[in-house]
């Protein structure tokens, strides 16, 4: 199976050093909204489809006036995922599968860009957007990225056990390669999707972290901003800090097998890893887009650099794709 790492959204939010760890708290941070582009036996499966191309036209809508004023997306045509599969050559009708790790909007956003598309689900999360429990289920979910009417296939939660988890499931008219595993607690029916590079495996672990440091097998640890953000937005809190460690057990599992590793962090932390994939002489922000579209040809073998996961940096995976070239 042949991998593409994409970043289908960028954030930049206020607070610095509170959000990604990195010196200087007055400049805006950068997150990611991570997304797998895979090529399989099934035709073209999308994990995650970022915000979408309407998010360009009308953010407001889309998006939501507070999360688009809180996080200053940078919402440009070349970002969505829609246009990065087109330019990797491929038609976005060849798309027929997306695996989503959770409906929040810069998950969904992408949807409605590939409307034939089977989406896979678990079942618990399209239960929290079509009956909310409460005012943060009614909030965090946006209708109008559902109005096309997806095509749902939702799943409960069950299957085999697998690196310490107790129930991961295989998802109906794709290959046993990618997996479906149960990390609630950010949302009721978080996911995380598992995806077997062919050199280990690869778990996009969607928002059950958002910093690196709390992937550190040396000790967990996160910005203050970003401790405060999980709590803030976390459906779950029992749930959450129970399944927390476990992209960190997955990571450590077989920390020699390159191509085992998380995907998650949304947060920037090595700048000059991104430029790696780019064209010599550019701007890092123009390396930053050419790196975009890298394939996964090798991950590192020590646990710590092999967690790219969750939200939050975007410099992380060319330092986690370390030996990976650019497709175009
Ligand atoms: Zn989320």
């Amino acid at each position: 199976m042949r991998v593409h790492h994409l970043d289908c959204g960028t954030m930049r939010p206020r607070g610095g050093f509170l959000i990604d760890g990195r010196p200087g708290i007055r400049r805006r941070a950068e997150m990611v909204c991570h997304c797998l582009l895979l090529e399989t036996s099934a035709g073209l499966v999308l994990v995650e489809t970022g915000m979408g191309s309407p998010a360009g036209r009308r953010p407001d809508e889309w998006l939501g006036r507070r999360f688009v004023r809180l996080t200053s997306p940078v919402l440009t045509e070349e970002e969505t995922a829609v246009q990065q599969v087109r330019r990797l050559g491929f038609d976005p009708r060849d798309v027929r599968h997306v695996v989503l790790t959770h409906l929040d909007l810069d998950h969904v956003g992408g949807l409605v860009d590939f409307p034939e598309a089977t989406v896979h689900v678990y079942a618990t999360e399209l239960r929290a957007l079509r009956s909310p429990r409460d005012r943060a289920e009614r909030n965090r979910y946006r209708g109008v990225q559902f109005a096309h009417g997806p095509r749902w296939r939702p799943y409960e939660v069950g299957g085999e056990p697998w690196f310490g988890f107790a129930a991961v499931r295989e998802l109906a008219g794709l290959p046993a390669e990618i997996l479906l595993v149960p990390l609630a607690g950010h949302t009721r029916g978080h996911a995380g999707v598992a995806v077997d590079t062919g050199r280990g495996w690869l778990l996009h672990a969607g928002d059950a972290y958002f910093f690196h440091g709390q992937m550190d097998p040396a000790g967990p640890r996160r910005p203050p901003g970003i401790a405060a953000f999980e709590a803030l937005v976390q459906t779950e809190r029992r749930a959450r800090l129970d399944n927390q460690p476990a992209p960190v057990a997955h990571a450590r599992a077989r920390p020699r097998d390159a191509g085992h590793g998380v995907l998650g962090p949304r947060c920037r932390r090595v700048p000059q890893a991104e430029q790696r994939c780019g064209p010599a002489g550019v701007t890092p922000h123009r390396a930053a887009a050419a790196a975009r579209s890298c394939c996964i040809r090798s991950i590192p073998t020590n646990a710590s650099t092999a967690v790219a996961a969750p939200i939050a940096t975007r410099t992380q995976w060319p330092a986690w794709n370390s030996a990976a070239t650019c497709c175009r």
